[in-house]
């Protein structure tokens, strides 16, 4: 038997909808938000893209749990409950039957931390086959900020207008590179070749495939105010675009992630007891001190 007539035993039963469905994008082919100048971040598809009239994709994390959990009631305020629970009690993977696909348009030192993140299937715009196109990341005169005296991988305070124009003349001086790639492309340079002098501030594109589980981890770390301005700025774009497509578990997200503490044992002894935290690592003592004044706890 070969195995087009093995493939043909197979009974194939088609069983429609129960209910009406309605697209979770509207129709729309993408939504787009732009990201600075030159960037961008495009939601491009969502499953499940269909979902019961009345309801968002947050229907397949309740769909998924319910296997779990037994049928419940269908009511929503009892969904939004559910998905809550799972969200507190870290039981991810129902958030795991939610997918988005992206397409981002940043520059490469934002790739460069966005790459760590394992968990996304990516394909990126290949410089061995096509042009770098002319295109620049210049940050804003009120997002160039100073070296941070407190934390080695930050900066803080904005930059005097002195320093200001010796940046951006240290941009235009790299950017004015482009003009030499192009000249060697013209000289029959291999473009694999030409590409690596260009500097990080150039733009790649890749479309980004993540599952809700992963996707939140990735905001987690990428909407927290120890992230990089720069890579913050696409994943609060991105927070945005999948907020109305999971409006609940884009609020446990909120509630019981972002915008959540997680205190240490020691922590806790210093709560209950209302002692000094045991310890004398500083950075950990500063830690306690930022989440005290977070907690409205002021040290007298
Ligand atoms: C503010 C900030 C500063 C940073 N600074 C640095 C730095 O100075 N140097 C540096 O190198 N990196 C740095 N990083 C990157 C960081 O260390 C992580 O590599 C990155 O945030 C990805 O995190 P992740 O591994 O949890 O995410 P993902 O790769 O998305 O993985 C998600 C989760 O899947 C699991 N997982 C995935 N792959 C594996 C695996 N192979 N084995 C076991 N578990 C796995 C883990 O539980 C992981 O948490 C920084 C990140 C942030 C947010």
């Amino acid at each position: 038997m070969n195995k087009q007539e093995q493939a043909a035993d197979f009974q194939i039963e088609k069983v429609s909808r129960e209910f009406e469905t309605f697209d979770v994008m509207g129709g729309s082919s993408r939504w787009d938000i732009k990201v600075h100048e030159h960037g961008m971040v495009a939601l491009v598809d969502v499953m499940p893209r269909l979902v019961p009239i009345g309801m968002t994709a947050d229907f397949a994390i309740v769909q998924a749990a319910r296997v779990s959990y037994g049928d419940g009631t269908k009511r929503v305020e009892e969904d939004r409950g559910l998905i809550r629970y799972l969200a507190r009690h870290r039981h991810t993977t129902p958030f795991e039957m939610v997918e988005f696909k992206f397409h981002h348009i940043m520059p490469i030192f934002v790739a460069r931390q966005w790459i760590r993140h394992r968990t996304a299937n990516v394909n990126e715009y290949s410089a061995r086959y096509s042009v770098v196109k002319d295109r620049f990341f210049r940050p804003s005169e009120d997002s160039l900020r100073q070296q941070s005296t407190t934390n080695r991988q930050g900066g803080d305070q904005q930059l005097d207008s002195l320093t200001t124009e010796e940046f951006y003349r240290y941009l235009d001086s790299v950017e004015a590179h482009y003009k030499d790639y192009e000249a060697l492309l013209n000289k029959g340079v291999a473009r694999e070749l030409a590409r690596i002098g260009l500097p990080l501030n150039v733009y790649t594109e890749w479309y980004w495939k993540i599952d809700l589980h992963n996707l939140l981890h990735f905001l987690s770390l990428r909407m927290d105010p120890h992230a990089q301005k720069e890579i913050r700025d696409y994943a609060n774009a991105m927070f945005a675009l999948i907020q109305p497509i999971v409006p609940i578990a884009a609020e446990a997200f909120l509630d019981y992630n972002l915008h959540s503490m997680r205190l240490s044992r020691l922590e806790i002894d210093a709560l209950r007891t209302g002692q000094p935290l045991a310890t004398k690592n500083q950075r950990e003592l500063s830690e306690w001190a930022a989440k005290k004044t977070q907690l409205g706890q002021v040290d007298s």
